[in-house]
């Protein structure tokens, strides 16, 4: 069995990057072939989701070349498989110099613009770490590569600053690209957007302007809310993207928020952009945070103590934007110093604490909040009622207080009034579940949010 996913591993391994080799696959496993179905095993959940996600098929296909029978594969933890927290191992200085001339070498050579299509060919889906913070974006995306114009049409992704939009909307289009490199695409910010219609009517080429884009298959739009208070541009866009949507021509349009939260968006745009589902961003988690930083850290062959990287991950909880820069000011400082990242956060030489400033908020801020959103009191949302107005808050209250404070579900069933946990297990799971297809939910909780740290 070992020298069957040994051999399935080595022809996992040309297939992918070595990075996400890595991440991925270093501890994993066979557990299982019999009657065909594969068990295989993996240090904990979260790599069952990426493996699942990501690598089904070319594992399922790895075995088969093997010889091996395959009807399902699935996959298994095993607390026995060796950890991959080793012991730390200290730089030399000059392993360190050349590890720091890797890093910039990788950043040269892999970001590349391309002036046609305004992608840049540094984003790639295998180098976007899959997590529980956009798990659902992930899959609607691969779908749109798969079939574009297709199921998700448009594709509407929203989130805040740094959480990975530009990076995954980019990928989307590396990856048609490489698929077919006939197609024509186009990545603009709406900023630019707007800026080259007003350019090209000044020249008398609005006609022209509009030409180039109904030629499009692919148009992604960047950063939508810096539409607000454009309103020849945004009538332009809503001939564009009527035209290419009646043709089938997929449209991606990222936004810091939903449509409906952009003040002067015409309603009937608003309502279209969000036709087949809206996809979020979410901050990632801790065990996301360090999936991130160590594919980061394979991808530059940098090397970095799991306990650097847990402690990077622990205090940078803004977004992944902030976690890069902490991540590439520690390796350069070790760099500096001769020091290896653990060592520069022992000594207390560094010290990352990014907490955005919208944190500080309590418990009892949030249910307040939300019991006045739905006019309610605080002691109506925690009373027993099982009223429905009064239930859905104490739910949205749940699930405010796990996301935003990652409390316990004790904590949140103690803060909610309500008694034994499972309740509150039940209330997060249902609001999770809501939040997939009601826009009105996802559009109240964002407006509770605004409210909690406005
Ligand atoms: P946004 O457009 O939402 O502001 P970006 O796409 O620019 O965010 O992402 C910020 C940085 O974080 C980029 O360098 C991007 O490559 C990185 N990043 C974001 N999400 C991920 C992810 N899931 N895996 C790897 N890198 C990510
Ligand atoms: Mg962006």
């Amino acid at each position: 069995m070992y020298d069957v996913w040994k051999n399935a591993l080595a022809e996992i391994e040309q297939q992918i990057s070595a990075a996400n080799f890595s991440t991925w696959f270093q501890d994993t496993s066979l557990i299982n072939t019999e009657n065909g179905e594969i068990i295989i095993g993996v240090k904990n959940t979260f790599y069952v989701k990426q493996l699942r996600n990501r690598y089904l098929d070319i594992i399922t296909v790895a075995l088969k070349n093997n010889n091996l029978e395959v009807k399902t594969v699935d996959f298994e933890v095993q607390t026995n498989t060796k950890s991959r927290i080793q012991p730390r191992e200290v730089f030399k200085d000059s392993a360190l110099k050349e590890h720091v001339k890797k890093i910039r070498n990788t950043n040269a050579i892999k970001s590349q613009s391309n002036h046609e299509t305004g992608l840049n060919s540094k984003y790639t889906l295998d180098n976007f770490v899959v997590g529980s913070n956009n798990d659902l974006a992930v899959s609607a995306a691969r779908s749109i590569i798969d079939a574009p114009g297709d199921r998700y049409n448009p594709f509407f992704l929203y989130g805040g600053p740094g959480l990975g939009k530009t990076h995954l909307v980019q990928a989307i289009g590396n990856e048609l690209l490489k698929k077919n490199p006939d197609l024509k695409i186009f990545y603009t910010p709406i900023a630019h957007f707007y800026s080259d219609f007003i350019d090209a009517v000044k020249l008398g080429k609005g006609k022209e302007f509009n030409l180039k884009f109904r030629k499009l298959d692919v148009l992604i739009i960047d950063d939508f809310q810096f539409i607000v208070g454009k309103e020849k541009s945004q009538e332009e866009f809503f001939n564009i993207f009527n035209d290419l949507y009646q043709l089938n021509k997929q449209i991606i349009v990222t936004s810091d928020r939903l449509p409906s939260q952009i003040k002067s968006v015409d309603e009937r745009l608003a309502s279209r952009l969000t036709w087949s589902g809206a996809f979020d961003l979410q901050l990632p988690k801790f065990e996301d945070k360090c999936a991130i930083l160590r594919a980061k850290a394979e991808l530059m062959g940098a090397e970095i103590e799991p306990e650097a990287i847990e402690y990077i991950a622990e205090n940078v909880n803004t977004n992944i934007r902030d976690l890069e820069g902490e991540f590439s000011t520690i390796l350069l400082m070790s760099e500096v110093r001769g020091l290896t990242p653990l060592e520069l956060i022992e000594n207390g030489s560094i010290s990352v604490n990014k907490t955005s400033k919208l944190r500080p908020t309590s418990a009892k801020q949030i249910v307040e909040k939300v019991a006045k959103y739905y006019n309610l009191t605080t002691k109506e949302l925690q009373s027993k009622s099982r009223v429905y107005n009064i239930k859905n808050a104490r739910q949205v209250a749940m699930f405010i207080l796990s996301t935003e404070l990652s409390l316990s579900t004790n904590k949140i069933a103690n803060e909610v009034g309500v008694k034994d946990h499972s309740t509150v297990v039940h209330g997060i799971r249902k609001i999770r579940n809501d939040l997939k297809l009601d826009f009105t939910l996802r559009d109240q909780i964002e407006e509770i949010k605004e409210k909690i740290y406005g």
